[in-house]
């Protein structure tokens, strides 16, 4: 039997991972564990499932690592909402075990860095947001000369007046159930242009060879294009059990989803909006610029979409004081998961003292 630590267990991936499990759809892996911050629903998920439980929130890095020991996983799938995902993913990356990677903060932040000391580990870094995992598998079988990851467009694809935009709208994803802040990033596409800085790290794209196209459908979760033209495509019903599952399972063979209906689908595709959506093109030139921009652009947003949730600013606001922190000079290189935190927490300061002005 493998055994799988959850992190984030409480949240909308963990949960999603233990339906899997609720349904019998996962054979020979076992959860050895399980960690949320502070949510003691965790308990009883626990006795559910006979498996130790961690609440991390506060929790100094020695003790989480201390916990991770007495579980001995095989693989982690890392659902931890956020920035502070990048401790877990570092954690594991230092005591060698792989990781199944929901949490894209973390890759965005680490950046080549994590990837490398991942490589170095012998750490294998399995996808599991929902266009990496299916560009992730695409490319076991072909070789790419662009990616094109898709966009559900979120609940504003169409809205014209952005600036009376209220926390309950943005809440309201069209297509997928997700935790807030990722829910938040999905209204403005800056989880897109997390995933492009994702996609360009995990899969070594340049940023000139990643596009985004608009799909509201969210049934190809994304493209890769090869040299003679030809495009593939992975298309499945929206929802993240397939991503999770077979990145644990490496591969699961049992139907996860149920089948697509195509005398009932219309598929579209459309371009991006560059008026209404600044957030894509910021996390664009941050990717392009390098050094610490992509520090800056997620740490800036994060702190921006805290603000944002908590009725301190609008949503207008989000790109406006992303915009403003990447204004800064981040031509900064690091070498050290203490000089990434640092810069992340210095971006959101920045992004705080600039919310406290509007
Ligand atoms: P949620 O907000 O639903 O859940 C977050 C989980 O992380 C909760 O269990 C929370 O615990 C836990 N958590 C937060 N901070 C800490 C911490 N410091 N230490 C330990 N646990 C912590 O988020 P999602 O599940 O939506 O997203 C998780 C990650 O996956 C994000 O990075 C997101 O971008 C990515 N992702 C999510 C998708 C989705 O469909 N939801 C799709 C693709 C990617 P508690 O309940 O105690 O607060
Ligand atoms: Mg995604």
């Amino acid at each position: 039997m493998k055994r799988l630590l959850i992190l984030g267990a409480t949240g909308s991936i963990g949960t999603t991972c233990l339906n899997a499990f609720r349904s019998s759809l996962v054979d020979g892996i076992e959860i050895s564990g399980l960690v949320s911050s502070g949510n003691r629903a965790l308990y009883a998920i626990g006795r559910e499932f006979n498996a130790p439980v961690f609440l991390a929130g506060g929790k100094r890095e020695d003790e989480i690592r201390g916990f991770i020991e007495s579980v001995s996983p095989d693989i982690v799938l890392n659902g931890v909402s956020g920035i502070a995902g990048l401790i877990y993913s570092d954690i594991l990356i230092g005591m060698g075990i792989d990781i199944a990677l929901a949490n894209k903060e973390s890759v965005v932040l680490g950046g080549r860095f994590l990837l490398d000391k991942a490589r170095k580990n012998g750490v294998r870094i399995i996808p599991v947001d929902s266009e990496h995992s299916a560009i992730y598998s695409l490319l076991q079988s072909h070789s790419a000369e662009r990616l094109i990851i898709t966009a559900s467009g979120g609940p504003f694809r169409e809205r014209h007046d952005m600036s009376s935009i209220t926390v309950s709208e943005a809440l309201a994803h069209p297509t997928w159930k997700m935790g807030r802040k990722i829910t938040i990033d999905s209204a403005t596409l800056a989880n897109k242009a997390l995933e492009v800085i994702e996609a360009s790290y995990l899969f070594s794209f340049p940023p000139e060879r990643i596009d985004v196209t608009v799909h509201k459908e969210s049934v190809v979760h994304s493209m890769i294009e090869c040299a003679d033209g030809s495009v593939f495509a992975l298309l499945s019903v929206p929802d993240m059990t397939l991503p999770i599952i077979s990145a644990i399972t490496g591969g699961s063979c049992k139907r996860l989803l149920r089948p697509l209906d195509f005398a009932s689908l219309t598929l579209t595709f459309e371009d991006w909006d560059r008026e209404r959506f600044p957030m894509l093109s910021l996390g664009y030139s941050a990717l392009g610029s390098g050094g610490a921009y992509p520090i800056a652009f997620a740490s800036a947003d994060e702190a921006a979409v805290n603000a944002f949730l908590d009725g301190r600013i609008g949503f207008t606001d989000i790109p406006r004081i992303t915009e403003e922190v990447l204004s800064s000079d981040w031509n900064i290189a690091f070498s050290s998961t203490e000089e990434i935190l640092s810069l992340s927490e210095k971006a959101g300061k920045m992004a705080e003292e600039a919310c406290s002005r509007v």
